[in-house]
């Protein structure tokens, strides 16, 4: 049975989800809050985890193995790397890695551990959705890869080392572990970021300044996606 998670990582990416379901059901489960509803006659649960690659792993995971999501879409805010993404723009991840992930002394790569990959790609039928979404919205919506790791990055130096090892086009800190989860649970999952920051000196007063609306921007982007996915 189809059952959607829609998961961020604050308060304020959830908030404007929450608020288009109406009514929902909290279960508190494993040190988190978990908000249930029915939504055009499908089952949803959203949360959201704390900032990390730990919390958002334990959250993905919850939805997925307690919860029983079979689809998983993220919403939330990132720091732009590439130049064309400005304050408020939409990201949609087409694969997503791990910047702060480093056994290069053994002569890995970045972002590389034996038996893992450096990228996990997202589902493709979602990324095309989205396109839909987007022309539907008149909006543009960039495709690109996310690189994730335990750190606000608010430097531009390091920021630029991520977008060239990478090839990253945005950053943030929950993506690449969601997207370990959902590869090795066989979840299609979808993560979407709108810029709160451009990862440099001014990033912690750029994202205290637009958290608020980037999150929305992202959450109305993902509430269409979640019609076009149940609409399928
Ligand atoms: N202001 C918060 C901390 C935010 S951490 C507090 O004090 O509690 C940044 C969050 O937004 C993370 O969830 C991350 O996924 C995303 N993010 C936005 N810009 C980022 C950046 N420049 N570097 C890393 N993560 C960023």
């Amino acid at each position: 049975m189809l059952k959607i998670a829609i998961m961020g990582a604050m308060p304020e990416e959830v908030a404007p989800i929450l608020e288009k379901l109406g009514g929902y059901k909290t279960t508190e489960y494993a040190g988190n809050k978990y908000y249930e509803a029915s939504y055009n006659g499908v089952e949803i649960v959203v949360a959201y985890s704390k900032i990390g690659k730990v919390f958002s792993t334990l959250t993905a995971t919850t939805m997925i193995q307690h919860f029983g999501a079979t689809k998983l879409l993220f919403s939330g805010v990132a720091g732009a790397i590439s130049p064309s993404l400005k304050v408020g723009d939409l990201i949609v991840a087409t694969k997503l890695s791990q910047h702060d992930l480093d056994i290069t002394a053994f002569g890995h790569p970045f972002g590389f551990v034996p038996e893992g990959a450096v990228f996990v790609e997202a589902d493709k039928e979602m990324i095309s959705m989205s396109k839909d979404v987007a022309s539907d919205m008149g909006k543009v919506v960039k495709e690109g890869v996310i690189a994730t790791g335990d750190q606000f990055i608010a430097n531009e130096e390091r920021k630029n080392w991520i977008g060239d090892t990478f090839n990253a086009d945005a950053l943030e800190m929950e993506g690449g572990s969601v997207a370990v989860v959902c590869n090795a649970l066989d979840v299609p999952f979808f993560i979407l970021r709108a810029i709160s920051d451009a990862a440099d000196m001014d990033a912690s007063f750029s994202f205290d300044e637009f958290l608020e609306t980037s999150a929305v921007i992202s959450a109305e982007f993902v509430m269409k996606m979640l019609d076009k996915v149940i609409a399928k």
